[in-house]
């Protein structure tokens, strides 16, 4: 069974409809690239798959769990997907190792020891065990976001989903963020990726999907889908997204 369906879903808000009938399946150990003019629905797709939006019409299951609108259910569901944003709001009054120790304590109710050493674990993850005691000001942005992750990480989610998480970061500081999501990939996680780095959904994604306005307008293996797009419209937004 995949690990993420997406059936038919649309989502209003108000009398804007945003989603327009949006069907999407991925696969276990599937590395999925949403691809997509600002405002076609990507950043609401991802909300409505760890159900931060609720939708009016069609179905989701991730993972086993099917979204509907039952508090336990979101609960559970939520302990399964991870979602990382641009933003890292990241505490600043706590440190990176007590960050990442927070929501495996509270919610799992995890012992200090293993919260601890889950956090060492995590953050070797991503590269960054020497900062553990550090406070986030204290770090670049770059290593902001891979201690967002490394915070996701430590929930041991089965599908993480990424929304534009490099793109409040200088060019330079970019680079370090993919090359943690990349292993990832490699080592088998199920991951859903808002992204405008084309080279990295090129590469590194199995699957891309184009969206545009509120619709998959095309979807495929990456390599195929930037090598020989079908509608003019990805076409154009390629076009566009090479400088
Ligand atoms: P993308 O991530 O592709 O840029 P979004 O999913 O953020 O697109 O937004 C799709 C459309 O939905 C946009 O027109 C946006 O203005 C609208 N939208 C997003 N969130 C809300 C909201 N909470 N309330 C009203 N409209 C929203
Ligand atoms: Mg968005």
């Amino acid at each position: 069974m995949p690990a993420v369906v997406i059936e038919d879903v649309h989502k209003k808000f108000g009398n804007l409809e945003v989603l327009k009938g949006v069907s999407l399946s991925v696969e276990a150990g599937q590395v999925v690239a949403i691809i997509g003019r600002s405002g076609s629905g990507k950043s609401t797709l991802l909300r409505c798959i760890n159900g931060l939006e609720v939708f009016q019409s069609g179905r989701i299951e991730v993972v086993g769990h099917n979204l509907d609108q039952d508090p336990d259910h979101l609960r559970s569901l939520r302990k399964d997907v991870g979602i990382v944003f641009q933003s890292y709001n990241l505490f600043p009054h706590l440190t990176v190792g007590q960050n990442i120790m927070l929501a495996p304590r509270i919610t799992k109710g995890v012992s200090n020891a293993e919260a601890k050493s889950l956090a060492d674990e995590v953050l070797a993850q991503v590269g960054l065990s020497e900062k553990i005691d550090s406070y986030p000001d204290n770090l670049s942005g770059g290593q902001q976001q891979r201690v967002a992750i490394a915070r996701s990480l430590a929930m041991r989610p089965k599908v993480m989903l990424f929304d534009e998480v490099t793109s409040a970061l200088d060019p330079e500081l970019t680079g370090e963020v993919l090359l943690v999501m990349e292993k990832l990939a490699e080592g088998g996680m199920t991951m859903l990726l808002v992204t405008h780095e084309m080279s990295f959904a090129r590469t590194v994604a199995d699957t891309t999907v184009f969206m545009h306005q509120g619709k998959v307008w095309e979807a495929g293996p990456s390599s195929e889908l930037f090598a020989a797009p079908k509608t003019q419209e990805l076409r154009n937004f390629i076009g566009a997204s090479k400088h």
